[in-house]
């Protein structure tokens, strides 16, 4: 009998190509994502030696550049923004929200100089990108949102892609996490008014805080804060930035 378009066989060898045509589009569409990234991570170097920012006497770490490198940010855009995901700028994630600018992102996670085996807090899980950034160099990340449906999702997000040092959380980050607590290192992604006590309180002797303060249209700065051994704290302005608020009845 000659093999015909009815023969299960045909219909099973139909399904094989169909597979690994799909399979070869996902590849292509896989390298193209690694090529943009590589980019990405190339522009976000070349701004950071150029940028010549003030207190900082080394460029982001090589560690730092290479997590950037992994995390596929094109997976925690809305699909319209897929195609601009590994442009340095911040995208819309709905609900008025933003996914920062990837040099931000490696800026801030390099001041935090996180150590393997530390604990990290994050404020405002957005799209949750941050915290997979920071789970990829420390032992758990904590981070809490209060837009509810953006915690949510970002939430099933990490843990679909496997991020699962990632503990999430819905509620007001002013207040930190205290069950978790204290952290080697906290960042906060929305602009304060001020530096929260309850978060000075919540970091380690030894700690290091990143947090924008200022107001929503007004210059913010993006503050390092440090707390000694002693438990003594001190800050400093490293640059210029612009945040969504840090919003609550706080
Ligand atoms: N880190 C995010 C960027 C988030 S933008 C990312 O990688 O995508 C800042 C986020 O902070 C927003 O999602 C906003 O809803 C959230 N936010 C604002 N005020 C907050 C608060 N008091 N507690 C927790 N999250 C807050």
């Amino acid at each position: 009998m000659q093999p015909s378009a009815r023969h299960p066989c045909f219909a099973l060898l139909a399904v094989a190509v169909a597979a690994m045509a799909s399979a070869g589009l996902c590849r292509a569409a896989d390298d193209a994502r690694l090529k943009q990234r590589a980019e990405m991570v190339s522009e976000i170097a070349a701004i950071d030696a150029g940028a010549g920012v003030p207190n900082r006497n080394h460029g982001i770490a090589p560690g730092v550049l290479s997590v950037m490198g992994q995390v596929p940010r094109h997976e925690f855009v809305p699909d319209p923004q897929k195609p601009h995901a590994y442009e340095n700028r911040p995208l819309p994630i709905g609900h008025g929200q933003t996914i920062s600018q990837p040099y931000i992102v490696a800026l801030m996670t390099d001041l935090l100089r996180v150590q393997p085996g530390d604990s990290v807090l994050e404020i405002g899980t957005g799209s949750g990108y941050q915290a997979a950034v920071l789970s990829q160099l420390a032992r758990a990340v904590y981070t809490i949102e209060i837009i509810e449906p953006l915690g949510r999702q970002a939430c099933e997000r990490l843990q679909r892609l496997a991020y699962r040092q990632v503990a999430c959380k819905v509620g007001d980050g002013y207040y930190g996490w205290d069950e978790h607590a204290p952290y080697d290192a906290i960042v906060v992604t929305a602009a304060a008014s001020h530096v929260p006590p309850p978060l000075i309180r919540q970091l380690k002797p030894g700690g290091r805080m990143v947090i924008p303060v200022g107001a929503q249209f007004l210059t913010q700065y993006l503050l390092l804060v440090e707390k000694s051994a002693d438990g003594s704290v001190s800050t400093r302005q490293i640059l210029p930035v612009r945040f969504v608020p840090l919003v609550g009845k706080h």
